[in-house]
């Protein structure tokens, strides 16, 4: 069971190994990052010098030439990332970026009553998501401390559904909720929330940016009023790759609160007329011109998961996260690590998180030793093995490593303190 030939064992019988070919690894290094930046896929970068040639080729008759031409690139690639969040086609587009698209979002669906004045999030949310929320807030003349109402968290780490359901009380007129957190990798029960938020006439969206490609969604049949994620964790879309968005078909036909011209049908777009005729789809979501190039790696790397499942892709990353608590309960007892991601199947997400007291410090002796976690900030370790490159061999090695690391004290070479970037 803690052996190297089990870990094998294991491998041998996983259905995704021969995927990790597809990717960029080095041998010498085990990447447990993909939560945070995902790695590069031959795929992906065939699809970004695909592109990149057909600027080549075409100049600027590449928006509409070739086999991917520019003008409905992110609509094409939105349709091909549909069936990955459980969407319809024409529910998703891929643009901007997570806050980008989190501001698009509530300037559109937050439209403020005389009742209803306040925004619904969480105090374990991601920075970015709570800055977008105060400053929409500002932007409609509202006060965030008393109009941003952030459920609270009991144990620091997680958040009960009945608790944001107590939450949603009259005063409410949206929520915005991350679908797996960032920290704890907890996963909310969206399907339950939507009914609940709609049940009290409240509209519901989710940051998917920790849950895309690494749970299944069912957006359309859950209900959820609309969704915004990034693509470049869990999707390996690359370094500030394009984000995306999605909106319940229900909603098609509003003004999207911040217009541009990429906003517009695209018949009329180049009518350049002063009256914005909005796509009646997701695409009225967009703002400006797409940026080509951190979109098309997206287009490679959706291959995979749409070749796999995510069913499947959830069966092995739940394997590979059960293995990973199991070696750290027997192989690092006694070494003060807490494990502070939930436990259960249908709670856990994609990655591990452990606290340490000296978690900086204990990051940089497993980064000198060839292992990538990622640090949180003060006590946090993330370790994500995901399905499509990780391996249970890596699994047992870095646990191994990280079981040397503290039995010979190698941390205490390094400071316990963040980098600029972690
Ligand atoms: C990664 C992440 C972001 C990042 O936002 P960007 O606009 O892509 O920089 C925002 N929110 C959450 C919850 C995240 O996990």
């Amino acid at each position: 069971m803690n052996d190297l030939k089990y870990a094998k064992k294991l491998s041998e019988q996983d259905p995704l190994a021969k995927y990790r070919q597809e990717f960029y690894i080095k041998e010498d290094e085990i990447y447990l990052d993909g939560n945070s930046l995902g790695l590069l896929s031959k795929r992906a970068e065939n699809s970004l010098l695909d592109l990149l040639d057909s600027w080549k080729s075409f100049g600027i008759n590449g928006w509409t030439s070739g086999n991917k031409p520019w003008f409905y690139l992110s609509e094409t690639i939105g349709e091909q990332m549909a069936p990955i969040v459980g969407a319809e086609p024409k529910e998703v587009i891929v643009s901007g970026s997570t806050t980008v698209n989190l501001h698009q979002l509530v300037s559109t669906f937050y439209q403020p009553s005389d009742k209803r004045t306040k925004i619904l999030a969480d105090e374990l949310n991601f920075p970015s998501d709570i800055y977008a929320l105060k400053s929409q807030l500002k932007l409609k003349g509202y006060d965030p401390s008393e109009h941003l109402v952030k459920v609270k968290s009991e144990d620091g780490h997680t958040l009960k559904e009945e608790e944001i359901i107590a939450a949603m009380t009259e005063d409410i007129a949206l929520i915005v909720l991350p679908g797996v957190l960032y920290r704890s990798g907890q996963v909310l029960d969206m399907e339950r929330l939507t009914k609940e938020a709609h049940k009290r006439n409240i509209l519901i969206g989710f940051d998917l940016c920790h849950s895309i490609g690494s749970i299944p969604h069912e957006l359309s049949a859950w209900d959820v009023d609309f969704a915004f994620w990034c693509n470049y964790k869990h999707l390996n879309g690359g370094p500030g790759s394009t984000g995306g968005l999605y909106i319940n078909k229900r909603h098609f036909g509003l003004m999207p609160g911040l217009a541009g011209w990429f906003s517009s049908r695209k018949d009329k777009q180049f009518d350049m007329d002063h009256e914005l005729i909005a796509a009646d789809d997701a695409g009225a979501y967009q703002i400006g011109t797409p940026n080509i190039f951190s979109m098309a790696p997206i287009i490679g790397s959706l291959s995979m998961f749409n070749e796999v499942g995510m069913a499947q892709i959830r069966t092995k990353s739940l394997k590979l996260t059960n293995y990973l608590m199991e070696l750290i309960n027997s192989e690092l007892d006694g070494h003060g690590f807490i494990i502070r991601n939930p436990i259960e199947d249908h709670k856990r997400g994609g990655h591990i998180y452990l606290e340490h007291p000296e978690a900086a410090r204990i990051c940089k002796a497993l980064k000198a030793d060839g292992v990538i976690p990622d640090y949180r900030s003060p006590n946090g370790i993330r370790l994500a093995p995901v399905a499509l490159y990780n391996t249970y061999e890596e699994v047992w090695k870095s646990v191994k490593i990280l079981q040397s690391i503290m039995v010979e004290e190698k941390y205490k070479q390094f400071e316990n303190k963040r980098e600029i970037v972690a």
